[in-house]
């Protein structure tokens, strides 16, 4: 048996557990050593009954006497008690609430492992456990495996489907029996010097800690086997993304020529003063651009900050030496505000700027394909449309893409292969920490725009009940009245647009003729016709619409600088980037801005959500907190935003482990030393990086 030996190999392991355990991607012995405990009980404190005393964490071996759903007469309250006794004949009994299932596998009679608080019960006089850990010992068990439940530090696993955290530990022991010592790939010098264990040594005891352990740092994530693993999932990691990175900086690119002629032009376009957070950016990208391989660029930047008119700098340094720009955005209505926002702009240097996207006709795209192919437009702003196969630039020097997260790696690649390796620069609001988006966007190097354009104020964010929605209504009339706009916003909950768009249509209905008769409503959402959509947003843009009732189709993109009220129903249902962003629409002028966020139905997940929305304004402050809630696997949506899965480590807890890793990655390449070390260990990080994350980009 070794690493890659299929699970069925193991006893134990049948078809349908197989089957259970291939959705998680869990298929070879390997993947199963890589199933990590999510926590350890100690249970080496074993007693018989008779010894127990009040107050202790104790591990009990007994048998079930009796057991009963407690209820007062029609009252069911769903109390599971049931009493155990042992070959030292005293008597504990132990209490679930909410249990009533437990009757079926508590049956009088079963041989149990107890592990929990011992309590003194005043009324009874009897001790008595609370809500106990507990698991069945089956008779089959040969004395060893029986001897991996009780009497040590155990290991607790997530289930997997029906397989218990019990029967995963029994897998994973015979596993570990069978398998040969495992070998150690990483390199020696880095061993003494981080003091890792051995990969051996660290598997088997984060599996199955030995009895010293210290149960704090287990649960805590570092104990020394823990950490020697997270710090090798981190350190091959980053040792891949190094190579991919390194070798995509040797493939030849463009050296733009940044002169003074360029610098001028750039001048003659900017309508306002770049913030010097916008000047440092544009500085680094104009450098990259320079250099003769490729950019690879992330830009982050806060809602409003002003990513935009960077993206225009570089597209002018493009054009003036003689290529042509591709910008890509994730949805129509966004392609079309960049395209209405570019083009007076661009034109006004005499450039040709064109919008590109699925909704036009096939006449109107093959039009435009020919233009594009002909290299008689500078700049195409389009969206996925843009990524067709048979879209030709005739010679793309810049891809600029917004929102990193919309987009898969893959299609990033395919834009980029449009050309002879031209620069690209990709942009996000989703600001996240530095070291993580290193990773996250491993490719990438990574400017920050970590300020606001001048004059701005930070927006008032208030949280209201549905039931005070007519208090909202009138704040609204007034700053109407004072000449301002304003947007409501209905969320869209992914399997239900139908939905939203309704909710939108009758509350655009409701507030049309009933609540503000005397002004004028407009309704946008994701259904209209594209000419309707144009239209209701170039009214609100005009002022001739005064409120805009509309589904998230505004989530990005909209710049109307007179709106400042931004009112969200049922905010509850927003995650909190969608939440920033939304509110990102308002404040963009020098008038006070508004947002309300008006729940409905709260739950405390939502609670934290609005608190934090409301707290503060900070881009990155948010980020990191939606990180918390949602974990990084959802946030980042692993397989859209091409990280790999982690398996021991995890991006957000072992932050500084990443780092520590992150470094040694970039020494170890940088020194290639010991010479076969590092060979051996590139062997490694080839096959393993392949097989475990699905790249074969690396070197
Ligand atoms: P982002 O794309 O980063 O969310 P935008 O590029 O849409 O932000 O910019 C937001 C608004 O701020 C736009 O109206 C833009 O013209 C304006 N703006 C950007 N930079 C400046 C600046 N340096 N001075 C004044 N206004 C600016
Ligand atoms: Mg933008």
């Amino acid at each position: 048996m070794d690493l890659s030996t299929p699970l069925t190999y193991i006893k134990g392991v049948g078809p349908a557990r197989a089957a259970m355990f291939e959705p998680k991607g869990l298929l070879t012995v390997e993947d199963l050593l890589s199933y990590v405990p999510f926590r350890y009980e100690d249970r080496s404190n074993m007693k018989s009954i008779a010894q127990l005393a009040p107050g202790e964490m104790a591990t009990v071996v007994a048998e079930v006497r009796s057991a009963r759903v407690a209820g007062f007469r029609r009252r069911n309250l769903g109390l599971f008690e049931a009493s155990f006794s042992d070959s030292s004949r005293a008597i504990l009994r132990a209490k679930w609430f909410h249990s009533e299932y437990l009757a079926k596998t508590l049956e009088p009679g079963r041989r149990v492992a107890l592990f929990g608080k011992i309590e003194f019960d005043n009324y009874t006089g009897e001790l008595a456990m609370l809500h106990p850990e507990f698991e069945i010992l089956t008779e089959d068990d040969d004395a060893a495996e029986a001897a991996l439940h009780v009497g040590r530090v155990v290991p607790i696993y997530e289930a997997i489907s029906k397989v218990n955290t019990r029967a995963i530990r029994t897998i994973v022991h015979r596993a570990l029996a069978q398998i040969a010592p495992l070998q150690d790939y990483l390199p020696e010098s880095l061993r003494t010097r981080f003091k890792l264990v051995d990969r051996w040594t660290a598997v088997r005891q984060m599996h199955f800690p030995t009895p010293d352990s210290d149960l704090r740092l287990l649960n805590g994530f570092r104990s020394p086997a823990q950490f020697r693993l997270i710090f090798e999932e981190f350190f091959w990691l980053e040792c891949g993304l190094l190579l991919r990175r390194g070798k995509a900086r040797e493939q030849a690119g463009i050296g733009f020529e940044l002169n003074d002629q360029v610098r001028e032009r750039i001048k003659t376009m900017l309508p306002f003063k770049p913030t010097s957070a916008q000047k440092r950016v544009l500085g680094e990208i104009a450098r990259d651009m320079a250099a003769p391989c490729p950019m690879h660029r992330l830009l982050q930047g806060d809602v409003g900050s002003g990513k935009t008119i960077v993206a225009a700098e570089a597209a002018v340094i493009a054009i003036e030496n003689g290529y042509q720009v591709a910008m890509l955005a994730p949805t129509e209505i966004l392609a079309a505000q960049h395209f209405s926002y570019l083009k007076p702009l661009l034109s006004k240097l005499g450039y040709v700027v064109v919008l590109l996207t699925g909704s036009f006709s096939d006449r109107e795209k093959l039009q435009l394909k020919k233009l594009l192919a002909e290299g008689l437009v500078h700049v195409a702003v389009g969206t996925h449309a843009l990524l067709e196969k048979n879209v030709e630039f005739r010679r793309l020097g810049l891809a600029i893409i917004d929102e990193q997260h919309r987009f898969g790696v893959m299609q990033r690649l395919g834009l980029a292969h449009k050309g002879a390796h031209p620069d690209v620069l990709v942009m996000t609001a989703t600001p996240i920490p530095r070291t993580l988006a290193l990773t996250v966007y491993g490719d990438l190097d990574v400017s920050v725009i970590d300020e606001l354009p001048p004059g701005r104020r930070p927006i008032v964010t208030k949280h209201v009940t549905a039931d005070h929605v007519e208090g909202v209504y009138s704040f609204l009339k007034k700053q109407i009245s004072l000449g301002r706009q304003a947007y409501v916003v209905y969320p869209v909950i992914e399997e239900s647009e139908t939905q939203a768009m309704k909710a939108a249509e009758k509350m655009y209905a409701h507030l049309s003729r009933e609540v503000f008769p005397d002004l004028s409503v407009g309704l946008l959402h994701g259904r209209l016709p594209i000419p309707e959509k144009e239209a209701a947003m170039e009214d609100f843009k005009l002022g001739r619409i005064q409120i805009l009732v509309s589904t998230t189709v505004i989530e990005v993109g909209v710049d109307v600088p007179n709106a400042t009220v931004m009112v969200i129903e049922q905010a509850e249902r927003f995650g909190l980037a969608q939440l920033h962003q939304l509110r990102g629409r308002v404040g963009r002028g020098a008038e006070q801005s508004y947002c309300i966020l008006v729940t409905e139905r709260i739950n405390d997940a939502a609670r934290e959500r609005i608190r934090t929305m409301v707290d503060t304004n900070d881009g990155f402050q948010i980020a990191e907190m939606d990180l918390k809630l949602r974990g990084p696997g959802e946030f980042f949506g692993t397989r859209q935003s091409g990280l790999p899965a982690l398996r021991v480590a995890n991006i957000l807890r072992d932050q500084e482990i990443l780092a520590a890793a992150r470094n040694a990655a970039a020494e170890f390449l940088d020194q290639r030393t010991p010479a076969g070390e590092f060979e051996r260990a590139m062997e490694y990080v080839h096959g393993h990086w392949e097989r475990r994350y699905g790249l074969v980009e690396v070197g």
